[in-house]
């Protein structure tokens, strides 16, 4: 492509609100055939909502919820948020000890109670078994919903269901990219059957789940493996490094000042609408000059 017709086609993406940061970038888009998405907060709003809240015999919800609100008000998870604004304004009990383990859940002592809260990668570590409680893991799972388990003095005492809205631009864009001949897939650190719940409603057949912050590279590279170019649309911290390495990195607007810092293309937007904005000005851009 001639740099005229570059700085036209990055002008013209600009009006749409997707910037081009790099002319690189928009030539490249022009060729990719898989876009990778982050599920939370990219796919869906990334505000959830806690929905459901199974308790085991012998636990209550007063007891059992102030508990996991103190804990999670010291994390910065979005699904800690749910957990928080669940429990509502009532002051919460004291924290004693935290600690938070990446791509786990979280680990610490409220008011003199061992508390832990998330997934059963976490519980299996912190040698709790889950018994009676795993089926309704699974079960609100499959409807969708991220499910955690809350023990309490090392014994299980909830499963925690929060759910988390598709954005209503998803369906559409994702359509779009797919009827433009890209293969779009799902890439996330949540349980299979969470993210193959969201990825079938959207149609999207490829889906690569529980995989820690620090695996999404080599996910996205075996992505790369099956065809050429490979493009990522994400918005949290962890989502940096792909960005990165990605051959295109594409940013949710209002995602996390580090994810737009480390990627080729910021989508103002917001959504996934931006995403085949991007593709078509790249390909009318290419097209023009080829
Ligand atoms: P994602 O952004 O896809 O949720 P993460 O690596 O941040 O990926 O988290 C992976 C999983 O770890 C979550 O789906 C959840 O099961 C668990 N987890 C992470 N943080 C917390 C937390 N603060 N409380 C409970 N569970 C958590
Ligand atoms: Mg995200």
């Amino acid at each position: 492509a001639t740099p005229t017709s570059i700085m036209v086609g990055t002008g013209r993406a600009a009006e749409m609100g997707v910037l081009f940061r790099k002319g690189d970038a928009l030539q490249t888009l022009a060729d990719v055939d898989v876009i990778a998405l982050d599920k939370t907060g990219t796919v869906t709003m990334g505000k959830p909502a806690l929905t459901e809240l199974v308790l085991a015999k012998g636990f209550a919800r007063s007891d059992v919820l102030p508990l996991i609100a103190a804990l999670e008000a010291k994390s910065e998870h979005p699904v800690a948020a749910a957990i928080v604004a669940a429990h509502g304004d009532a002051s919460l009990p004291e924290v004693w000890a935290f600690d938070s383990v990446t791509g786990h859940g979280v680990v610490g002592n409220v008011a003199g109670r061992s508390v832990v809260i998330g997934n059963g990668r976490l519980m299996a570590r912190q040698g709790i078994e889950v018994g009676s409680l795993a089926k309704a893991e699974t079960d609100l799972a499959r409807m969708g919903h991220t499910a955690l388990f809350a023990a309490v003095d090392g014994v299980p005492a909830a499963v925690i269901g929060v759910s988390d809205p598709i954005k209503p631009t998803s369906h559409a864009a994702i359509a779009a990219l797919k009827a433009r001949g890209i293969k779009v897939a799902m890439i996330t650190g949540d349980k299979a059957e969470t993210a193959k719940a969201i990825a079938g409603s959207l149609g999207i057949t490829d889906v690569i789940a529980e995989v820690l912050p620090d695996g999404k590279v080599a996910a996205l590279s075996d992505l790369r493996r099956d065809g050429g170019k490979v493009a990522f649309v994400g918005d949290g911290i962890n989502d940096a490094p792909v960005l990165a390495f990605a051959d295109v990195g594409i940013a949710i607007g209002t995602g996390t000042d580090v994810a737009i810092e480390s990627a080729d293309v910021v989508l103002m937007s917001g959504d996934l609408g931006g995403v085949v904005n991007a593709v078509e000005v790249s390909r009318r851009t290419l097209r023009n000059i080829r």
